[in-house]
């Protein structure tokens, strides 16, 4: 189906314009029909993947003296908007451009050698980040994973939930606490970030796939006795919790840009079907109750689309964008979802069939008010943060 490509879709400067369009060229060899196939016998999206490895936007972010080519964010978040724009599914990948953020921004210059020209390269993939445990959700200081240093090496015993890609990634970022909750003065204190090397794992790592809405790839991950060797500590120990802390931002504006590709997805097919489709012998667009929902989602949609452009010109610019990085990712999630509800009731019965792939977009773009981060913590952010309510978490 044609996509219209308004005016206000061109926002940024020539260059982002050309990463654009030659994400969406990418992309047109991944139709519809590749995407719905691939989610329903639950794949892995490893042609597109592929694909994007070898154009070189996944190591959009990876500075150029590392291989990569030292985009900024605003043009990450351009990528990863046209692929869910296409109606494809960023989540297949997208950590891999925030993750390796941290081993960026915090790793020595031997651990920077060692991993990011690999990942640029396409021959290693850093696209598992193991944060989420079951007693420790949004309340991430309160993980119980545990890394005990012995010699040379840490010894690590626990377990994650929700740990996407693992089985399709070379590497894992591991958040562990090196020292428990309750030694600690401050609990944002002693966790500690590790690089686990998946390919050749001493002692027990057990993998179990997570039976989800949606095709995410996404296990439970148990350790019994997993030795990482210690050159494999990122940074100081007990200071992991700053350094994943230092990542959000990047990850908030990648997510709400994907949320504003997946929002203008469903505007689309809603303005097609909503104008072919005749009921009662007009065109069922002209009725204000399918008229007036699509365009007000379109309004929600270019309004957080500013905020997202706003926070990436900030944060490329080094300026403090916690607020804005913060907003753009609740408004542009909230507003995908939003469109999504209108374009199924616009589709009606057949919103629910498989080969309309609106069902399956409705899934996924659901995900993006839940994960990485939910709705509700960065409402609690801005309200405790930038607004200076008391504190609920
Ligand atoms: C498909 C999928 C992929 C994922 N991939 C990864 C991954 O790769 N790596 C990883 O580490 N994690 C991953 N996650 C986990 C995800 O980040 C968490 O699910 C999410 O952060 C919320 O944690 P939780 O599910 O434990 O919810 P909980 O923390 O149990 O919270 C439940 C609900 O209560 C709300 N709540 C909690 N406290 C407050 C409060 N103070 N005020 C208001 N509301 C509150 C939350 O916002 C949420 O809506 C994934 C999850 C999914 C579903």
């Amino acid at each position: 189906m044609a996509q219209p490509t308004t005016q206000i879709e061109r926002r940024g400067t020539e260059e982002q314009r050309a990463i654009r369009d030659s994400v969406r060229e990418l992309c047109r060899d991944f139709p519809d029909t590749y995407w719905r196939k691939v989610d329903k016998d639950e794949e892995y999206p490893q042609a597109f993947v592929e694909a994007l490895t070898r154009s070189g936007y996944l190591a959009a972010l990876i500075p150029e003296e590392y291989g990569g080519a030292g985009m900024g964010i605003t043009d990450a978040s351009i990528i990863l908007e046209e692929i869910n724009r296409s109606g494809g599914n960023s989540g297949a990948c997208h950590a891999q451009m925030y993750t390796m953020g941290v081993v960026l921004r915090h790793g020595s210059e031997e651990q920077k050698r060692r991993y990011l020209p690999g990942i640029a390269r396409g021959e290693l993939r850093l696209q598992a980040f193991a944060v989420t445990e079951p007693n420790a959700g949004s309340e991430t200081t309160k993980i119980q994973t545990r890394a005990v240093r012995q010699g040379d090496r840490y010894i690590v015993n626990g377990q994650k939930i929700f740990i996407s890609r693992v089985k399709h990634s070379d590497l894992m970022l591991l958040l562990a606490r090196t020292t428990p909750y309750d030694e600690v003065r401050e609990k944002t204190q002693g966790i500690s970030v590790f690089v686990l090397d998946l390919r050749n794992v001493k002692g027990k790592l057990d993998v179990q796939p997570l039976d989800l809405m949606i095709n995410h790839h996404t296990s439970t991950v148990f350790f019994e006795d997993v030795e990482i060797p210690a050159e494999n500590l990122i940074g100081e120990e007990g200071r992991g919790f700053s350094y994943i802390i230092d990542g959000w931002n990047a990850e908030r504006i990648l997510i709400a840009a994907e949320s504003v590709g997946d929002g203008r997805w469903f505007i689309d097919r809603a303005v097609s079907y909503g104008s072919e489709r005749v009921v009662f012998d007009k065109p069922i667009g002209a009725n204000q109750g399918i008229q007036f929902p699509i365009a007000q989602a379109y309004a929600h949609i270019e309004a957080a689309d500013l905020m997202r452009f706003d926070a990436a010109a900030k944060f490329d610019r080094k300026e403090k964008c916690g607020a804005e990085a913060n907003m753009a990712k609740l408004l542009a999630s909230e507003a995908a979802w939003e469109a999504a509800n209108i374009c199924l009731t616009t589709y009606g019965g057949y919103g629910f069939a498989r080969d309309y792939d609106v069902e399956r977009k409705f899934r996924e773009t659901r995900l993006l008010s839940i994960a990485p981060v939910s709705n509700n913590l960065v409402l609690a952010f801005l309200g405790n943060k930038v607004l200076g309510l008391p504190k609920s978490y």
